[in-house]
């Protein structure tokens, strides 16, 4: 259950992601300050992760996570191995802090490749916090493979290809894609499974979760981080919801009717 034991292999792209009701913006450094936001995996990851799984049982192979991030997304890695990935890989170096998503795509990339053989990357259709959806079209741009953005459903068809089903306005389409293809898969298109407790022990203690530096993957200094990210966030301010205007009715139905048809046409443009 370690190495890359060969025959099909997919890598899922995994964010762990502060609670959006607890994001924090640092008012000096206008970035999300995580330290004050429980975090958890990025939901539409998970998705991914259990189409991954589906794979696995009909195409046999292996399921590697991968996820660029600090050290504390370690524990959340595990739980994905829990749940049934065979390893995982974190890419954690403190140059890698401030990434835009060119600087992640390309930092991701360079993470699959010295991972070495794969077929499939899926990624989650976009972050919860960052929300761009840029970095499962990037990540293929840097790796020079095919790609399709919004996934609902995938099954293996000839030699070396998937029959991937995407959502597009109005509705869907089908397209046959050439491996090795990245994959954005939609959030809440399946269930993701329930922790394997037998799992949980290994997953926790034993499984593998190997952490690379820059200098591991050889990433460009250039490329990476603050450095590497030509977009840098210019103001973030935090908007309050708008409360919207409400009147509790009061009195029997009829007098609440008769006052409700003259609250009504009151509103109602001449
Ligand atoms: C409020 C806010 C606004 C931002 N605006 C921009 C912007 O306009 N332009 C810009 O370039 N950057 C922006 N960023 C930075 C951007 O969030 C980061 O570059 C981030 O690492 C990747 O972008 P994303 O979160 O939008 O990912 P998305 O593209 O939305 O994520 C899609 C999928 O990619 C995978 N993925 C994303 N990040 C990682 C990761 N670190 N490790 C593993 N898999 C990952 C996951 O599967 C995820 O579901 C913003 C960040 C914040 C917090």
């Amino acid at each position: 259950m370690t190495e890359n034991s060969g025959g099909f292999h997919t890598i899922v792209c995994m964010k762990v992601v502060p609670r959006p009701e607890e994001v924090v913006v640092d008012p000096q450094t206008k970035t999300l300050d995580r330290a004050k936001a429980r975090s958890l995996v990025n939901p539409p990851d998970l998705n991914a992760l259990e189409m991954a799984l589906e794979l696995k049982e009909i195409c046999g192979g292996s399921v590697s996570i991968l996820s660029m991030g600090p050290p504390f997304f370690e524990p959340y890695l595990r739980l994905a191995m829990s749940l049934g990935a065979d390893r995982a890989y974190l890419l954690s170096d403190r140059t890698f802090g401030g990434a835009d998503t060119l600087a992640t795509t390309y930092t991701l990339a360079r993470g699959i490749q010295k991972i070495g053989k794969w077929d499939l990357a899926l990624c989650g259709e976009e972050s919860s916090d960052g929300a761009t959806a840029q970095v499962p079209p990037g990540l293929a741009e840097w790796l020079d493979a095919a790609q399709v953005t919004y996934a609902f459903q995938m099954t293996p068809a000839d030699q070396g290809r998937m029959r991937v089903r995407r959502e597009v306005k109005g509705g869907w389409e089908e397209l046959l894609v050439s491996l090795p293809a990245v994959v954005s898969v939609k959030g809440n298109v399946n269930e993701p499974r329930f922790i394997d407790f037998d799992r949980r022990r290994w997953a926790l203690n034993d499984s593998p979760v190997t952490v690379w530096s820059a200098a591991d993957i050889g990433a460009r200094s250039d490329l990476i981080g603050f450095p590497g990210s030509p977009t840098t966030v210019a103001g973030v301010r935090q908007v309050g919801g708008h409360e919207r205007r409400k009147q509790f009715l009061e009195g029997t139905p009829e007098e609440i009717a008769r006052e409700l048809a003259r609250l009504l046409k009151t509103q109602a443009k001449p």
